[in-house]
């Protein structure tokens, strides 16, 4: 059942988050939107309570964990608690690793894995302690399978994937009932691209993206079957694109 529960969706401002914040509140879900860009957040909420929708956002960089217990504490102030957590922010500023962009591989690192791991850390004591809890993450087919350029963010989505299936199973373990969902989006239409500095990757990306991308709504439909799941059903991974995309 997706009516009433509270989700925390990080990366909300644009893309998938927004996408899926928009249609999991048209289904009566209390969303809680996490980004940086404020003006994107209050829009969206404000379209979402125009709409009927329950939603609150917390300004957030995932890097630092303080924003991250900012907005379960949000979560749990403005709804009464939190049953999933979507992490969802990320970056992909790809590029040879031969042209040396050590910053963007360093913010990469940052934003794709310690963002991951300090939203964990933030909802986990509330998930254990109730004896149950729902995360969902955002993969990537670049976390299944490697590509020219892709070599940092690919290993980012890889540590998502094992990541994810390590919580699964210890949540199993410890009884403590949490469910888990990783998505493998592939060419997905957002603003993803607009972080590439590299002129032939960024020209070869988008090429791709114009040929195949579809919209992001396609992968908030799945981000809400998975949650419409009785309690005792897990569904544990999507892979998500377009139909004809090698
Ligand atoms: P967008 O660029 O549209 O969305 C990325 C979101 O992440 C934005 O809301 C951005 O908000 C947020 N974000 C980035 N850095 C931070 C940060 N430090 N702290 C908080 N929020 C941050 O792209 P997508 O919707 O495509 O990306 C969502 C996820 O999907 C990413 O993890 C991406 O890797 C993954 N993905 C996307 C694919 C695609 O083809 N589009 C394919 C496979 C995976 P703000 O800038 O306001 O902080």
């Amino acid at each position: 059942m997706i009516k009433d529960k509270v989700v925390i969706i990080t990366g909300a401002s644009s893309g998938i988050g927004e996408a899926t914040a928009k249609l999991l509140a048209s289904e009566s879900a209390k969303v809680v939107l996490g980004a940086r860009r404020e003006d994107q957040l209050r829009q969206l909420v404000d379209e979402i309570q125009s709409a009927g929708g329950q939603a609150a956002y917390q300004v957030m960089d995932v890097v630092n964990p303080s924003d991250n217990t900012a907005i379960v504490k949000l979560a749990q102030e403005t709804f009464g608690g939190v049953d999933v957590i979507f992490l969802n922010a990320g970056i992909m500023p790809n590029s040879p690793l031969s042209a040396l962009k050590t910053d963007e591989w360093h913010r990469t690192v940052d934003i794709n894995i310690k963002g991951v791991l300090n939203g964990i850390a933030a909802v986990l004591p509330t998930f254990i302690n109730q004896k149950s809890g729902h995360v969902i993450a955002t993969s990537s087919v670049a976390g299944l399978k490697a590509y020219p350029g892709g070599a940092v963010y690919g290993g980012t989505k890889w540590f998502v994937r094992d990541f994810m299936e390590v919580l699964r199973m210890e949540s199993a373990l410890e009884g403590t009932n949490i469910r888990t969902a990783t998505l493998y989006p592939a060419a997905i239409n957002t603003e993803l691209l607009g972080q590439i500095t590299n002129q032939d990757v960024a020209e070869q990306m988008t090429a791709l993206y114009q040929q195949y991308g579809i919209s992001p709504d396609r992968v908030a439909k799945v981000v809400a079957f998975a949650i419409d799941q009785p309690e005792d059903t897990n569904v544990t991974e999507f892979t998500i694109g377009p139909t004809p995309q090698p």
